[in-house]
């Protein structure tokens, strides 16, 4: 891998941007590093490039291509200690967590090259031979938000890759520099032009979701980009695969061990200082426990170390950007002020860097901004309910529709809760487990598709069905 300086990865070269882009460590809020910026002309030039490889990527083997997506992965992870601090730098998560993600990138690459596309046999009769099977779609465009830069874009390369696609990747511009890193990685593995790797300014988005040469698009981030996403590729009528944002609810039934559970349910909201998309962000609790989780939760919350996430020990790193910061900080402060109790957080440290404390409010209706919006940052309201036909209306009275959890020691009614919520993935007794064999993805606005597991490769492809007239019967 190059040093210091970061490239492009165009046509399975090191490409310097024509322009720059400076990258913002979320610890200190200082510059750390400068990141290529690709104009137009470097776009046009990567989804070429990507183009002509598909001719004989698309050709190979399937065995061929798992054995190279493979091989990316293990390269990965021979880099995981570099990765990890890079990672760490830019978007601002704990080390330990930083080395989770490419763990997960890694898994990702090893475990989709276990997965088979269907072929369909209709008929095989002396009359006709009739046959669907899956063929690649061409040049995917990947999409890829900041707050998990390298799993969430291999949960599309990898997938995308296997199917026979090739790929030109954008890294969101808060944070480029792990990928454009794989990137290079890729370029001692692949053929030249199977994985293009661009980062750029804001315009560079909407010109891959408008270009025509580019005949997928699959995209992660917000609901409100998701949509413009979607009317910029009408016009070529591209497929589309969107995961978008989410607001889970997760639930805590009268049963549940509180003491068991309360470790499990920070986490499930505060992962990544709240910056996931399945992170649980309203945490419904029946009125037999909501004090006893209320106070549990804010000692277990006492005891958790924010910080800079380059420093052994830290658990909580910073928000990873200042509009994100300035918006999650809006929405606490919002909160207070409308008169909702805060039982810990709301006070903001003096510094550069973009922490916020977490923040639990006391039971605010469910109309306030903090219940009705996606925070996406270290804040969460505890909501009481009384009846479980109440909490089913509650929790799916969102346009969301990504993921739900559910806690407590009755499997039975856990189970009949789950079918009733409106949303792609219900966790019972856990959260957030998510697997390269697993499909996902959101229902209502969180999203288009699913990603992982075999529903996921098949956004990858197109069907293509031969229907064979036997010779023998062929009327004269
Ligand atoms: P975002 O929508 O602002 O940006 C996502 C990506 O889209 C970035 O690379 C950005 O540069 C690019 N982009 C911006 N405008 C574009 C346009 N007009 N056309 C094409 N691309 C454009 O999202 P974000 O702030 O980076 O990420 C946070 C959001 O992502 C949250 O809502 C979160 O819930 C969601 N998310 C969803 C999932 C999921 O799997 N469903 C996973 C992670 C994050």
């Amino acid at each position: 891998m190059a040093s210091k300086e970061f490239h492009l990865t165009i046509d399975g070269q090191c490409v310097p941007g024509k322009g720059r882009l400076e990258v913002i460590n979320p610890a200190d809020g200082r510059v750390f590093a400068e990141a290529p910026a690709a104009s137009s002309e470097q776009l046009d030039a990567a989804v070429q490039a990507a183009r002509r490889a598909f001719a004989s990527w698309s050709m190979r083997s399937a065995e061929d291509r798992k054995r190279l997506v493979r091989r990316l992965g293990e390269a990965i992870e021979r880099h995981i200690d570099s990765l990890k601090r890079l990672l760490t730098r830019e978007q601002g998560k704990p080390l330990f967590e930083a080395e989770s993600e490419i763990e997960r990138a890694v898994a990702w690459c090893r475990e989709s090259a276990t997965l088979e596309l269907p072929t369909v046999v209709h008929e095989d009769s002396p009359e006709r031979y009739c046959v669907t099977h899956r063929v690649p779609i061409g040049v995917v465009g990947a999409i890829a938000p900041w707050n998990s830069p390298l799993s969430l874009a291999m949960w599309k390369i990898a997938p995308a890759l296997l199917a026979g696609n090739t790929v030109v990747l954008k890294p969101s511009p808060f944070t480029p520099l792990t990928t454009l890193r794989v990137g290079e990685l890729a370029q001692e593995i692949l053929p030249p032009g199977v994985l293009n790797v661009i980062s750029g300014d804001d315009a560079l988005g909407p010109r891959m979701t408008g270009h025509a040469q580019i005949d997928k698009i699959s995209f992660t981030g917000s609901v409100a980009t998701g949509r413009r996403v979607m009317q910029s590729g009408a016009g070529t009528l591209k497929r589309l695969t969107l995961e978008l944002g989410g607001n889970d609810p997760a639930i805590v039934l009268p049963d549940a061990d509180v003491d068991r559970i309360v470790p499990a349910l920070f986490w499930a909201a505060f992962r990544n200082s709240g910056q996931v998309c399945i992170a649980a962000k309203r945490l419904f609790v029946h009125s037999q426990v909501y004090e006893a989780v209320a106070e549990k939760l804010i000692a277990f919350t006492a005891g958790v170390r924010m910080g800079n996430g380059s420093e052994e020990g830290v658990q909580l790193g910073p928000v990873q950007n200042r509009l994100q910061y300035d918006r999650v900080r809006r929405l606490i402060e919002e909160t207070a002020s409308a008169g909702h109790r805060l039982l810990t957080g709301g006070r903001f440290p003096e510094g550069c860097g973009y922490f916020i404390p977490v923040t639990l409010v006391d039971n605010p209706p469910d109309d306030a901004a903090v219940v009705a919006e996606e925070a996406f940052g270290p804040v969460l309201p505890l909501l009481r309910f009384n009846d479980l036909d109440e909490v089913v209306e509650r929790a799916n009275s969102t346009s969301y529709g990504l993921g739900a959890s559910i806690w407590t020691k009755d499997e039975d009614a856990a189970l009949a809760i789950a079918r009733r919520l409106d949303c792609g993935t219900v966790w019972i007794n856990e959260a957030m487990h998510v697997s390269p064999l697993v499909p996902f993805g959101g229902h209502r606005q969180s999203g288009l598709g699913l990603e992982n597991g075999v529903y996921g490769l098949l956004e990858y492809t197109n069907a293509q069905t031969i229907s064979l007239r036997r010779r023998a019967e062929l009327t004269t």
